[in-house]
C-alpha cells in the first residue's frame, strides 16, 4: 500500500513536496442536524489534523485539512493549512502598506527560486521603511545612517541593514552575480529582524507600557 502523502512547501528544500504522513487526528465536527437521526443525511464540516515529513529533508509540517460532505454521499477538501513551519514570522500589524507589499513579494520571489529578485524586493523593504519614517538622504546609503542618527535603529541593526541593502545592490547591478538560495534567505531574515524590531515590537512594547501604566505599575 502506498504511503499516504500531503502536498505541502517545504521552506529548507524550497520546493513542493509529497510530505510522508505519520500521524493524523480529527478536529472539530459539526453537523447541520437537529437531531442524531438525521445526521446520516446532514451536511457536516470537520477539521482533520496531519503531521507529516518532507521525504527529502526531514523537515515536519502541521497541516489542518477542512471537510464538507454529506455521510454516504461525498466529502471534500474545502480548505488546507499549513500551521507549521509558518511561511512568515513576522505580525502583519502595524506594517505600513508599502513595506508590507515589498515584504511579501520577497518572500514570493523566495519560494520561486527567484533569488536575484528576492534580494531587489528585500531592499525595497528598507527604502520603504525609510520613507515611512520620513528620512532624507541622496542614497539609501545614507537613508540607513539617518536612521540611525535619528534613533530608530541601534548599531547592530543600521549593520543589519547595510547588509541587506549591499545583497540588493549586488542584484541590481551586478549582471554576472548569481546569488544563492543561502543569500536570499538571509536577507529575508535579515530583513524581517529589522521590520520586526522597528515595528511589531516597538508597537508591541508601548502598548506594554501603557498597559503597566494604566495598572500602576510602573
Ligand atoms: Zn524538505
Amino acid at each position: 500500500m502506498d504511503e499516504e502523502s500531503v502536498d505541502v512547501f517545504c521552506p529548507n528544500c524550497n520546493i513542493e513536496v509529497a510530505s510522508r504522513v505519520i500521524c493524523r487526528g480529527h478536529g472539530g465536527f459539526s453537523s447541520s442536524a437537529v437531531n442524531p437521526i438525521d445526521e446520516v443525511d446532514a451536511e457536516y464540516h470537520g477539521d482533520t489534523y496531519f503531521v507529516s515529513l518532507c521525504r527529502r529533508c526531514s523537515t515536519p509540517f502541521l497541516v489542518r485539512q477542512s471537510l464538507y460532505g454529506v455521510p454516504g454521499e461525498f466529502e471534500t477538501v474545502t480548505n488546507e493549512v499549513v500551521l507549521y513551519p509558518n511561511a512568515s514570522r513576522l505580525p502583519a500589524d502595524g506594517l505600513p502598506d508599502p513595506t508590507r507589499r515589498a515584504y511579501e513579494q520577497a518572500l514570493r520571489c523566495y519560494s520561486a527560486a527567484s533569488y536575484e529578485a528576492c534580494a531587489l524586493m528585500c531592499r525595497r523593504c528598507l527604502e520603504a521603511l525609510c520613507k515611512s519614517f520620513s528620512v532624507v538622504g541622496k542614497s539609501l546609503n545614507m537613508k540607513i545612517d539617518a536612521l540611525y542618527a535619528a534613533d530608530i535603529i541601534d548599531k547592530r541593526l543600521t549593520q543589519w541593514a547595510h547588509g541587506v541593502r549591499a545583497i540588493g545592490n549586488e542584484a541590481a547591478h551586478d549582471t554576472d552575480a548569481e546569488l544563492s538560495k543561502d543569500d536570499a534567505r538571509d536577507a529575508i531574515d535579515f530583513t524581517e529582524a529589522l521590520l520586526m524590531y522597528v515595528f511589531a515590537l516597538n508597537a508591541r512594547f508601548a502598548e506594554f507600557q501603557r498597559r503597566r501604566s494604566a495598572g500602576g505599575e510602573l
